[in-house]
């Protein structure tokens, strides 16, 4: 049991009880003799942050092929690179990606890489919360379809390490993966009864290549190989005419929006505000660091709500609390998680930030300082599933987590 006494939440101070995973008890005074007792004395309490896409092992390709669109980046810079990776670079190259969201007040995230098994060792040592999938890319290679297939079932059959991480699967998209393995890759998230992530409508390359290929829109072709659902997340969702807007409505599909990525590659602006009134679910991702290049949901959050604004030409759109919520309970509540809410019976997952930090004072209104003001210097201590990852401003083997990183990288970039 931890009590987190005198903290802020919206404007008064009250005392918060953590049993096990969970908020207990908010109230003004709590008695818990039994309680490891936290002095929040002069600090605010904040859901985390829910990451919704991004590729964590990428943390290697910050800064490499700058200044170009998504399909030279890729071809030229970033598949190459990732040619030479091996499993035990993940782990290393996943351990200091965690550290990046850890300080930046993110608590889960859903992953998009190869080696699954590794990041899922990294995640489980820093006693963070994920989705991570098995990694279907086929490039329409039969003898790696029926690989991928076959390891993707492997990968489901046992179950993971901790409850706090999910197994699930990902195709990259439409552009990468055969009809072949998209249909083998929805038969077993239904059989397994777990979800299902795939980039798509990202450029309007992507939609023209494929109503080339195929007659019809990335979104139509994904809904007739039956893709689409309530447990399905797809990423970037930038280009959608309005019958890829009612296959998503009609099916509950999640779309997480990486405003960053987006604008850095030229692959356009999602109409944020367009999707949220016609009642989409969206939630918020950063994408990879090679494409952004943080990890930080705090300025994706600036970001997604500019773009809202510029994109629909309205000061009106990209509200304070829809983009808060973009980044805190949408992300969560996409995969079936109660949390991204201080309230009591949500998961334990939240943020305490330094009420006199130099960015969010005026107290006018924190939410949109968190947006709008403030970067994560403001935040002091970490918390997932009732556990601290990060307290004062210390995660545990930081050095040590920097110095593998750099090792690592070195022998990749050589
Ligand atoms: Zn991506």
């Amino acid at each position: 049991m931890i009590l987190l006494k005198n903290v802020f939440l919206d404007n008064q101070a009250c005392d918060i009880l953590i049993e096990q995973n969970k908020i207990a008890q908010i109230a003004e005074h709590i008695n818990a003799p039994n309680a490891q007792v936290i002095d929040a004395t002069g600090k605010a309490i904040l859901p985390s942050f829910c990451n919704t896409h991004t590729h964590l092992a990428m943390m290697f390709l910050r800064g490499i092929g700058e200044d170009k669109n998504l399909f030279d980046w890729l071809q030229q810079d970033i598949f190459p690179r990732e040619a030479k990776l091996k499993p035990e670079h993940i782990y290393a190259l996943s351990r200091y990606g965690l550290l990046e969201m850890i300080k930046t007040g993110t608590t889960c995230f859903t992953d998009m890489y190869f080696y699954a098994d590794e990041t899922l060792k990294a995640v489980q040592d820093m006693g963070m919360r994920a989705i991570i999938p098995y990694l279907g890319m086929d490039f329409f290679d039969d003898n790696k379809t029926d690989e991928q297939i076959r390891q993707a079932r492997t990968y489901l059959e046992s179950p993971p390490s901790s409850p706090r991480i999910q197994k699930v699967l990902s195709c990259h998209s439409v552009y990468t993966c055969s009809e072949k393995l998209i249909r083998a890759f929805v038969a077993l998230a239904k059989e397994y009864d777990t979800y299902l992530q795939v980039h798509v409508a990202e450029t309007q390359k992507e939609v023209d290549d494929c109503l080339q290929k195929f007659g019809c829109r990335p979104v139509e072709l994904l809904y007739r190989w039956g893709a689409m659902g309530p447990k399905t997340l797809f990423a970037h969702a930038v280009h959608l005419d309005d019958n890829d807007m009612r296959r998503v409505k009609e099916t509950g599909t999640t779309l997480a929006h990486c405003p960053t990525s987006n604008l850095k590659l030229g692959s356009g602006q999602m109409p944020l505000q367009k999707y949220l009134d016609a009642g989409l679910k969206v939630t918020l991702g950063t994408d990879g660091v090679s494409s952004n290049n943080s990890l930080s949901m705090m300025s994706e959050m600036k970001l997604a709500a500019l773009s809202a604004k510029n994109q629909a030409d309205s000061v009106t759109a990209g509200k304070v609390d829809d983009i808060f919520a973009l980044a805190t309970r949408n992300g969560f509540n996409a995969f079936g998680l109660p949390a991204g809410q201080i309230k009591e019976g949500a998961l334990a997952d939240f943020i305490l930030v330094d009420r006199n930090n130099v960015f969010l004072l005026p107290d006018n209104n924190r939410l949109s300082n968190m947006i709008y003001a403030a970067d994560s210097s403001c935040i002091t201590d970490v918390f997932c599933d009732g556990k601290a990852v990060m307290r004062n401003k210390v995660i545990p083997n930081e050095a040590e987590i920097i110095a593998d990183f750099k090792h690592t990288c070195a022998d990749l970039l050589k």
